[in-house]
């Protein structure tokens, strides 16, 4: 089913110069862009962003490092493109992620682990709209 889902090359992605190599890899399983920004998130946006691990004890953590330097935010669109961008990342934890994934290759921590990408159908929804509007997407 053709899907859309929310890309961010979160900022340690950003500032070690992996934007191109993270695109190359989303280009390369057949997954479309239709809309990209770089933004620099607030504190309260990263919250906002973030809402539902408010309470965990990597929240305040996490918040911080999104706030921390520029994303790069994107929606990609194509069949099954939830899980393919998901297996695409690899695991949260990079240790734990698979060969060849992006988290396995480039991520430092758990936390500074270069991308996020949706989790299913009603978070993409959520993400895509906390982001971007419909004038500011490409049909493609
Ligand atoms: P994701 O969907 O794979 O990104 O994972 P989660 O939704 O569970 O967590 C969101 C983000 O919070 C992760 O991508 C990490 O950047 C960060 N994170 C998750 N677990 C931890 C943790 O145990 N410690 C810290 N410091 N950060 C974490």
């Amino acid at each position: 089913m053709k899907e859309r889902t929310l890309s961010i090359i979160k900022p340690d992605g950003v500032s070690r110069n992996l934007i191109g190599e993270v695109i190359r890899r989303i280009e390369g399983q057949d997954l479309k862009i239709t809309a990209m920004k770089m933004i620099l998130l607030s504190k309260e946006q990263a919250k906002g962003f973030y809402a539902v691990h408010k309470g965990k004890p990597f929240y305040e953590s996490v918040t911080n490092f999104m706030s921390s330097g520029p994303c790069v935010v994107m929606t990609l669109e194509g069949e099954d493109a939830i899980k393919k961008y998901r297996k695409l990342m690899g695991a949260t934890n990079y240790k734990d992620a698979e060969e060849g994934t992006i988290r396995r290759e480039f991520a430092t921590d758990i936390e500074k682990n270069i991308v996020h990408g949706s989790d299913s159908k009603e978070t993409a929804d959520f993400e895509i709209g906390y982001f971007f509007n419909n004038l500011e997407m490409m049909d493609r």
